[in-house]
């Protein structure tokens, strides 16, 4: 029931998930996020929207209650398809758990609408984590209006770890990404080559920013 326009504004959020909190305004406008809920958006699961693929990326956890018990559903287990969910008919998502960031770690949010507020053409979700001798341990790449609902980029994913962070190491993953990934529609607002094209820009620059903010380089 945490409406998305609290969390946006929440400094426990800003300062615990600042991924959250950056990709929140890019969800349409002050008016739908004063009503949208994090819960109801997960629960709606529009391959197009931000929240699902950042919660993919941050690897949060979905408790999922109904009158028989309670259970939880790993992000990953959670989006089944085209707006369909891990949820029963009978079950309501009641909370959202997302796991405290290591020491190391930095994230970044983009995404390109052609007006801001729309629904995006392709966004990234990028999470990262460096070693102490600044060589990436783990790494999470999560993409959004490229198929039937968010993506885990798994081999781009692979190629990060172990290596020291660079251009060309960005450029590299991003390629992975958007080629082995993602199989990305063609529809009325985007061929499936330009989501793919679209898709390598936007992880490389994903990739850089989450790099740096984790203190690379
Ligand atoms: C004009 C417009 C523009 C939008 N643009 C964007 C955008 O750019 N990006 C984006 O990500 N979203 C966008 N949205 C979606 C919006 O942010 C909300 O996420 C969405 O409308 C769902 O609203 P809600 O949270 O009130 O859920 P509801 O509309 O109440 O519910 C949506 C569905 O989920 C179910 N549901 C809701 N909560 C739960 C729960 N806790 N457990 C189980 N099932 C549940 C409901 O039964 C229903 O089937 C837009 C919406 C509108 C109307």
């Amino acid at each position: 029931m945490a409406r998305q326009r609290v969390v946006e504004r929440s400094p426990l959020v800003q300062r615990a998930a600042p991924l959250l909190a950056e990709a929140m305004p890019f969800i349409a406008h002050p008016q739908i996020r004063n009503r949208g809920t994090v819960g109801g958006s997960l629960a709606h699961a529009d391959p197009a929207a931000e929240l699902p693929a950042v919660m993919l990326a941050l690897d949060a956890r979905l408790e999922a209650r109904s009158r028989s018990g309670a259970r939880t559903i790993p992000a990953t287990a959670f989006f089944t398809g085209l707006f369909g969910t891990a949820l029963t008919p009978d079950e309501l998502l009641v909370e959202i758990a997302v796991p405290p960031l290591p020491p190391g770690s930095g994230t970044a949010f983009v995404e390109v609408a052609r007006r801001h507020g729309d629904y995006a053409l392709v966004g990234v979700a990028v999470v990262v984590t460096l070693d102490e001798r600044g060589r990436c341990r783990d790494a999470r790449i999560a993409l959004l209006s490229v198929g039937a609902g968010p993506v885990l980029a798994a081999e781009a994913m692979k190629l990060c770890v172990g290596e020291t962070p660079s251009d060309e190491m960005f450029r590299a993953t991003a390629e992975m990404a958007a080629t082995r990934d993602i199989d990305p529609p063609s529809d009325i607002h985007a061929s499936a080559a330009y989501r793919r094209r679209l898709a390598a820009v936007l992880t490389r620059r994903a990739l850089g920013r989450a790099f740096e903010r984790a203190g690379a380089g």
